[in-house]
């Protein structure tokens, strides 16, 4: 018997615990045993990344083979949409001139679909098209120096869906500015394409956890559900514990990666509405039933803050730590409060969401390739 190990390295958002009470190995129904294979990639989106497989003590190998294949995914996602690589598809978007088809990967194409749906129904919070916005940010923490009203709204401007027009296999350009920024959604997306793949191996759990988002399916070994810690943002360790069935777990916040300008902290999160830093909400952690539309509606949830639990899609939960002059204020959905393994503190407050179901208003053109966020 091993030591109960934790999938995430120190610093990521959300933390795995992949056996309760210390057991590594636990004996299944047919009388075999059940392990849990780890893998730990380097450097995946740039962050830590941690793939399980469950799987029969002699049928290892099986399982190395299919978190190799997870890791192929998440690198190939990795490349066709990083911001950071020259050679990526969104690299090539922003170089081309306008007029002109920019030929993509279905994937890339999916993600379009599905931002362009988030962008909707977000009310214009989550928008893959403020690119230009960001870039002004990073310049202004390089400069230690605000931007200009001017160049505010000139970055407003740039950062447009009227820029651009999706087709059956690409992106047009219409705007030469227009340019993406897909760092909200392809964790997401990439995380469950790879949960795909391990699924594909027939085994009886497995887990994906990119940078604290994840997405999982099955049982541990002995049929224990898979628990989640959520990391506290302004504290060492975590304040909650989540248990998950086949679902997806994504936290977005202020504290990660920030933009400091004269001494004064903003998010790296901006609000396309106001072209400023996002500012409502110091974490926003979501559980929804894939890795995408977590991913979405974590970064849209850091831009609206509790308001946005009316536009949450059914299924769709959510825990939101604020802080106010009057100290942290932490609001959840109900069904948020019930996948928590112990009693809500009693200083949390629990939201009944005005939620309606969301009409599925997806044109025939999207409705064959979309992921509805
Ligand atoms: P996440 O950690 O999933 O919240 O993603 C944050 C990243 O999404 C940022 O680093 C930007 O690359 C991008 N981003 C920032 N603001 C927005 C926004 N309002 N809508 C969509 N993507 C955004
Ligand atoms: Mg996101």
């Amino acid at each position: 018997m091993k030591n109960c190990p934790l999938i995430s390295a120190a610093g990521v958002l959300v933390l795995i615990i992949l056996v309760i009470i210390g057991q590594w190995q636990i004996s299944m129904d047919r009388g075999d045993t059940a392990v849990v294979v780890m893998h730990h990639p380097d450097d995946v989106m740039g962050t830590n990344c941690a793939l399980a497989a469950v799987v029969a003590h002699h049928k290892t190998n099986r399982a190395k083979d299919a978190l190799d294949r997870a890791e192929e995914v998440l690198r190939r996602i990795e490349s066709q949409m990083s911001s950071w690589r020259d050679d990526s598809e969104v690299a090539r978007f922003r170089d081309a001139e306008a007029g002109s088809e920019i030929r993509v990967s279905p994937d890339t194409l999916a993600v379009m679909y599905a931002a362009r749906t988030a962008f909707e129904r977000t009310g214009q919070a989550f928008d893959v098209t403020c690119r230009p916005q960001l870039e002004l940010w990073r310049q202004a923490d390089q400069l230690d120096q605000e931007p200009t009203a001017a160049q505010l709204s000139e970055a407003r401007l740039a950062s447009s869906w009227a820029g651009i027009h999706l087709t059956a296999t690409g992106i047009v350009k219409h705007e030469p500015r227009t340019s993406l920024d897909l760092g909200g959604i392809a964790k997401g997306y990439a995380i469950d394409l790879a949960l795909q793949s391990l699924r594909q191996a027939e085994l009886p759990g497995g887990l994906v956890d990119v940078g604290g988002d994840l997405a999982c399916f099955g049982t541990q070994p002995g049929g224990q559900p898979w628990l989640v810690d959520v990391k506290d943002p302004d504290l060492p360790g975590s304040f909650a514990r989540l248990q998950i069935v086949d679902r997806a777990v994504a936290t977005s916040g202020d504290y990660a990666r920030q933009i400091e300008i004269a001494g004064k902290r903003y998010s790296h999160i901006i609000d396309p509405r106001t072209g400023l830093p996002a500012d409502a909400a110091r974490s926003a952690t979501v559980v929804a039933s894939t890795a995408v539309i977590a991913d979405i509606w974590a970064t849209a949830l850091s831009v609206l803050g509790p308001d946005g639990f009316d536009r949450l899609p059914e299924g769709v939960e959510a825990l939101i730590i604020s802080a106010g002059e009057h100290g942290r204020r932490f609001i959840c959905t109900p069904g948020f409060r019930d996948l928590l393994t112990a009693p809500m503190p009693e200083d949390w407050e629990c939201r009944s969401d005005g939620r309606t179901q969301v009409a599925d208003n997806r044109t025939e053109e999207s409705s064959s390739q979309e992921q509805y966020p």
